[in-house]
């Protein structure tokens, strides 16, 4: 299998990817907590995630990817603050908190597959999960480095850092980051500022809890991911991924709970993406900043110039890589709206062309341009997945199909075998490892059928120099957003735009 290079958070650097068991991968990415609709920036994440997804399948390893959907426990403040997000929506919509959690699962659902993700093998709750997460906090317990008060049970982080170091993941010294927190004052029951809670002792009205060895209560959001990552991919598994944001806290507990039950580190690569950004500021919930994708597939947020289909988005994303920021723009999108069209455009014609007998190219130095710019699609992608030095390589070739189409180069220029393969990667690149898809109109085969026979009755009506029913045609479907071009050797071809 070829060698792939991931930027390893742990190590901060690039190492060759060797998996646990060849020819397999075990892939965590934490998932979404489903109190709301997640927003641009949560798909962000989820998106550069299907394409490393993409990516191994493509190589041909059998992946077990595990996205968790968070559905109990997730307070509102990150480290044990706050009310639970769950009960307090469903207060607000004076709903059941698993009518929310369908709601919103249901919903995120939706967005992944207008986004064309694809879905996770296995997508497990937290709440189908309370009997792992409970045994794995006594556990934890039963090894000395969690204690319980008052029915919650804490995680003890300046004990565990006598033997671990906690702040591992983002290169940080306890003391470091204690500086970060407040001061307890006295009023709080954990022992030192960073300990965390595994699980969460519930008032009599709390809508969710279970019953536990320390009382009622419900799980800390952290336990989750390494509940559930255990189960399903092992004690120690290749890679987990998420958002940078969750590093510092979410993904740091991960690994201390997961060494202090098992005595072994759970990940080998830490994976994370970078932040969405609108003006320079991270997009999230509480900053206020957030689109909704419907919004975006509507044009409806007053941010918006114009609606952008799922497809042009995806795309806008891919153009840049996942571990830089991505800053959201009209101008941005618009720019990819055209890129991605001019690229289908291109593929559209390529698919088309064949030369039917080997041998030597025309052009021989074209020929090995074209091939040296294929054969950087794999490169690329596996120095770290990077789809944007990819889709550089691929607008590179553009302006050679379509000079093939113009015929101002001829197809001859090119041997068959590099005609080929670049027909090959083009298609396994759009489609199988980006996801992208054609146009969804173009997708409709009724809609294409259409469309033909108003092409074929333009043609006639044109013939017969009947040019009122030959304009109507064309501007009406203009008006619908779909061009009719007519071409040079007497044909009509048509797209949207
Ligand atoms: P949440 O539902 O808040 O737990 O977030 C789900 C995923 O989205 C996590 O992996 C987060 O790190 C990620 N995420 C949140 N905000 C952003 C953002 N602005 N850009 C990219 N990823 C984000
Ligand atoms: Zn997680």
């Amino acid at each position: 299998m070829r060698e792939l290079k991931v930027y390893n958070s742990l190590s901060r650097t690039k190492e060759i990817f060797t998996p646990l068991i060849s020819g397999h991968v075990g892939m965590y990415v934490c998932g979404p907590t489903v109190y709301s609709d997640v927003h641009l920036g949560n798909c962000r994440t989820f998106i550069s995630f299907d394409v490393i997804y993409r990516y191994f399948r493509y190589l041909g390893y059998k992946v077990r990817y595990v996205r968790n959907i968070t559905d109990a426990g997730h307070l509102e403040g990150d480290r044990d603050e706050g009310d639970d997000k769950f009960s307090k929506k469903a207060r607000v919509e004076q709903l059941e908190p698993m009518e929310i959690v369908q709601k919103y699962t249901l919903g995120f659902h939706k967005v992944m597959e207008l986004f064309n993700n694809l879905p996770p093998t296995i997508e497990p709750t937290a709440t189908g999960h309370i009997t792992e997460q409970i045994r794995m906090a006594q556990c934890i317990i039963d090894n000395g480095y969690a204690y319980v008060v008052n029915g919650t049970v804490y995680f003890d982080v300046e004990k565990y850092n006598k033997e671990k170091p906690y702040g591992i993941l983002t290169n940080r010294k306890l003391e470091e980051l204690l500086e970060g927190t407040r001061d307890l004052g006295g009023q709080d029951e954990k022992k030192g500022r960073l300990d965390f809670a595994l699980w969460i002792k519930a008032s009599s009205e709390h809508l969710m809890q279970w019953p536990s060895p320390w009382g009622m209560g419900f799980p800390g959001w952290h336990i989750e991911c390494s509940a559930m990552s255990e189960k399903y991919l092992g004690k120690q598994f290749d890679i987990h991924g998420g958002g940078m944001d969750l590093a510092a806290t979410h993904h740091t507990n991960e690994i201390a709970q997961s060494e202090a039950c098992y005595h072994t580190a759970p990940v080998r690569y830490w994976l994370h993406t970078n932040m969405l950004t609108v003006n320079g500021v991270r997009m999230s919930k509480s900053a206020g900043n957030g689109f909704l994708p419907g919004e975006l597939f509507t044009g409806s947020h007053p941010l918006l110039e114009k609606a952008y289909s799922p497809m042009n988005v995806r795309f806008f994303m891919l153009q840049t890589h996942y571990r830089s920021t991505l800053d959201f723009s009209n101008e941005a999108l618009q720019a990819a709206e055209k890129g991605l069209k001019r690229l289908l455009e291109a593929y559209n014609h390529l698919e088309k062309l064949s030369i039917d007998t080997k041998g030597p190219a025309g052009n021989k130095e074209l020929d090995e341009k074209v091939r040296k710019l294929v054969n950087e699609f794999d490169e690329n992608m596996s120095d770290d997945f990077n789809t944007a030095k990819v889709l550089a390589s691929m607008f590179e070739l553009v302006p050679v199909i379509n000079s093939i189409k113009d015929k101002t180069v001829d197809l001859s220029s090119l041997s068959k075998d590099t005609l080929t393969l670049m027909q090959e990667k083009f298609k396994n690149y759009l489609f199988d490892v980006f996801g992208l898809k054609q146009v969804t109109e173009t997708d409709n085969s009724k809609l294409q059928g259409v469309i033909q026979l108003l092409i074929d009755i333009r043609r006639e009506a044109k013939s017969k120099k009947d040019f009122v029913t030959s304009d109507k045609i064309r501007n009406q479907l203009l008006q619908l957003g779909i061009a009719i071009k007519d071409e040079k050797d007497g044909g009509m071809s048509w797209s949207v735009e």
